[in-house]
């Protein structure tokens, strides 16, 4: 079956049951939020009286919570140590942050692997390493899904090896898995019109059983960029049909798929959500232009 939703918001008033309801509003069947601000580590005390709200309308409507994906606010780098002080302010947070994904029932958490700021790549890794065998331990029932990056500035998890080294470095192994994301692939370089190539060597080097969720976005850059800028599906460089068959590969069939593509602007003023368009186009697996 498959298992396609978006981006939707979380807010203090209305909790989880306004990340649900916006996602059925999409006719989506699972969704990927942030517990705050994207951008800041502030966080405000979840309402249990929602989630327990949440979870009914989810059962009414079959959004299994293992499908339901977190997504850590970007400025987490665990890759700098360069000042130990914010280092730890990182770790710290991120335990918090598995804390309120344990809480909120859901067991899925991406995070950006991190920027190699003031260190090589090799001690960057080692750095990110460090910090998730700080966050990570017995207790915590939450999975940290490295997600691939396009190799802005110094991004790292740019490339498999980049991937697989973090796998390997890390000691909870049950706990930490990877986050796909076409527009992050398109632009470091792996062509999606070639995806089952791409599959075949990550199952080589990594094992197909540790993609847990595919970002799909289509990207306003071409292969190789280096840029992450992320595209409406169908209007981009790596186009619809090669978006489709990412979606619909055997492979990768159960598998949170999530929308992460931008706002439609007619003009300033006027903004609208485009994922129940997307949606709708990749169930009838026919591209309909949505964007007047
Ligand atoms: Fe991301
Ligand atoms: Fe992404
Ligand atoms: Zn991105």
């Amino acid at each position: 079956m498959l298992i396609l939703g978006s981006h939707v918001g979380f807010n203090n008033k209305d909790g989880l049951v306004g990340s649900v309801n916006e996602a059925l509003s999409y006719n989506a069947n699972t969704f990927m939020f942030y517990t705050g601000p994207a951008q800041s580590t502030l966080r405000s005390e979840i309402d249990e009286n929602k989630i327990y709200e949440a979870y009914k309308i989810m059962a009414d409507h079959n959004i299994n919570n293992d499908n339901v994906i977190v997504h850590a606010p970007y400025i987490v780098n665990l890759a700098n140590r360069s000042d130990e002080r914010k280092f730890l302010f990182y770790v710290d947070f991120l335990k918090e942050e598995l804390n309120r994904v344990n809480k909120l029932g859901f067991n899925k958490i991406v995070l950006h692997p991190g920027s190699a700021v003031n260190c090589t790549r090799e001690e960057g890794l080692k750095n990110i390493i460090d910090g998730i065998n700080m966050v990570l331990d017995n207790d915590i029932n939450v999975t940290i899904l490295l997600e691939t990056m396009a190799g802005k500035g110094n991004e790292l998890g740019i490339n498999l090896q980049e991937i697989k080294t973090i796998l390997d470095g890390v000691k909870y192994k049950d706990k930490i898995a990877v986050c796909l994301d076409t527009c992050h692939l398109n632009d470091s370089g792996i062509d999606i019109n070639k995806f089952d190539e791409y599959l075949d060597e990550f199952d080589k080097i990594i094992g197909l059983n540790l993609i847990r969720c595919v970002h799909v976005n289509d990207s306003m850059n071409p292969l190789g960029s280096h840029k992450d800028r992320h595209h409406n599906i169908g209007y981009g460089t790596i186009g619809f049909d090669a978006l489709c068959k990412v979606i619909y590969n055997k492979r990768l069939d159960g598998i949170p798929f999530i929308l992460e593509t931008p706002w439609v602007n007619r003009n300033s003023s006027d903004e609208y959500p485009p994922y129940k368009f997307e949606i709708e186009n990749f169930k009838n697996k026919k591209f309909i232009d949505f964007i007047q």
